[in-house]
């Protein structure tokens, strides 16, 4: 007997993907009383590629979601200020305890995301990992009607679902499965290298900016700092990629001198990861039997931080439309996320380009502030309050 074999043959959701956005969404799912079985084919408590900046909107949810001590009991340090470095113009926002949230958090993705799939098991969510959506059921109507799945080592196994949600990121399977298709497109994309720094001091989020690039340092766990450069993708295919390492400290030190003066005198833990940039896009993120969430729905690049901010956002939209059921709630899913996105996705773009002046920028920044300061106030609105328990039509 294979280890899919003690599965139940149906589940009310089968989330693709457990982390931010899948994890999440498969834990409030649980916790309103579905049948959820969430898969995985990367390993439980594993990195990924990507920083991990949390904005306002992303700690609401944790700290709603009551998940937000484990992540501080991780020694995951408090952000109490933001500084945007504009060449010499130094902008300080102190970041005020408001809405349940008493600060920032960048915690590590091995932490973020196994604090979320421990979350989701706790509350009655089966969690698979180094397991994989190899392929979807559809009834004779077209409607998915679940998943096939597939461990490592060989074991396959059909299970039914009255949802399919794909959760399961920037090269989203069940996106393309069912053929979701693109509402919006990005035009820009920058590349990213970071690293994680012992031995560094940073208070706070920094972001650094300069002609055609970008820098920013992280507090994270472990006493260590995030330091990331931001470069154009082609910049990246051009040079980065032929020394990432020598590219690093070049591009560090035309965004951030002073930081990348300090770097010599810290110690990098582990290598160095590099992403070559991607464009944004928002995709339809449902149909029949079927729905999107995280990046698999919607992506934008990185340089504004807020990808995984989002992820729990819709977590939370996705999750009180599957609950409620049925065809509307899931329009009104799209809708909620498209409203509260769109002008965030188009902001992240044009400061993707890196081709603005520090006056564009600044302007930027500002609409991006206002924005999320709207999208705080949308997720407060949202209430306090859980969904409210179904039954399982497992
Ligand atoms: C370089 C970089 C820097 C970033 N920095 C930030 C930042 O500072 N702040 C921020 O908020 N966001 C940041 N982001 C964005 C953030 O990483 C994403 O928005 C976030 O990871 C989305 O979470 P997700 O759960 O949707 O997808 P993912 O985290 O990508 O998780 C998808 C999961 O699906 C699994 N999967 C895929 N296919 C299958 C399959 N067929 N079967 C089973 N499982 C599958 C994968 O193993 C993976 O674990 C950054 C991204 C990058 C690339």
């Amino acid at each position: 007997m294979n280890g899919l074999e003690a599965l139940d043959s149906r589940y009310d959701a089968v989330v693709v993907g457990a982390r931010a956005a899948g994890a999440a969404t498969a834990m409030l799912l649980a916790r309103s009383g579905l049948r959820v079985l969430a898969v995985d084919r990367g390993a439980y408590g594993s990195d990924t590629l990507s920083t991990h900046a949390l904005m306002r909107a992303g700690v609401l949810q944790l700290a709603r979601w009551g998940v937000l001590g484990r992540i501080e009991e991780a020694g995951t340090p408090p952000v109490h200020r933001t500084v945007f470095h504009y060449d010499d113009e130094v902008v300080d926002v102190p970041i005020k305890p408001r809405h349940g949230v008493p600060a920032l958090f960048a915690p590590r993705r091995t932490v973020l995301d196994r604090t979320l799939v421990d979350a989701a098991a706790a509350a009655g969510a089966v969690v698979r990992h180094r397991v994989r959506l190899v392929d979807l059921v559809r009834d004779a109507g077209g409607r998915v009607t679940g998943a096939v799945i597939e461990e490592d080592g060989g074991g396959r196994r059909t299970v039914r679902a009255g949802i399919v949600i794909g959760a399961d990121g920037l090269r989203s399977a069940v996106a393309s499965l069912v053929g979701a298709p693109l509402t919006r497109r990005g035009r820009h994309a920058a590349a990213n290298v970071y690293g994680y720094w012992s031995g560094l001091e940073a208070e706070g989020y920094h972001w650094h900016w300069g002609p055609g690039v970008a820098a920013g340092a992280i507090p994270t766990n472990g006493g260590e700092v995030l330091v990331f450069a931001g470069a154009s993708t082609r910049r990246f295919a051009e040079e980065i990629r032929l020394d990432v390492p020598g590219a690093y400290r070049r591009v560090l030190a035309e965004a951030a001198p002073e930081l990348a003066e300090r770097l010599p005198a810290a110690r990098l833990s582990g290598s160095l990861h590099g992403f070559p940039g991607h464009p944004g896009y928002l995709r339809r993120p449902w149909g029949p039997g079927w729905a999107l969430v995280g990046d698999a729905a919607y992506f934008k690049d990185p340089i504004t931080a807020h990808g995984i901010s989002d992820a729990l956002r819709d977590a939370e939209l996705l999750a009180r439309a599957v609950v409620r059921g049925g065809e509307p709630p899931l329009a009104e899913y799209e809708a909620a996320r498209d409203d509260l996105s769109t002008r965030l996705f188009e902001l992240t773009d044009r400061i993707a380009s890196l081709e603005w002046d520090n006056d564009e920028l600044k302007a930027l920044h500002q609409s991006l502030s206002d924005e999320m300061k709207r999208e705080v106030s949308a997720l407060v609105d949202l209430g306090t309050a859980e969904t409210e328990p179904v039954r399982s039509t497992a």
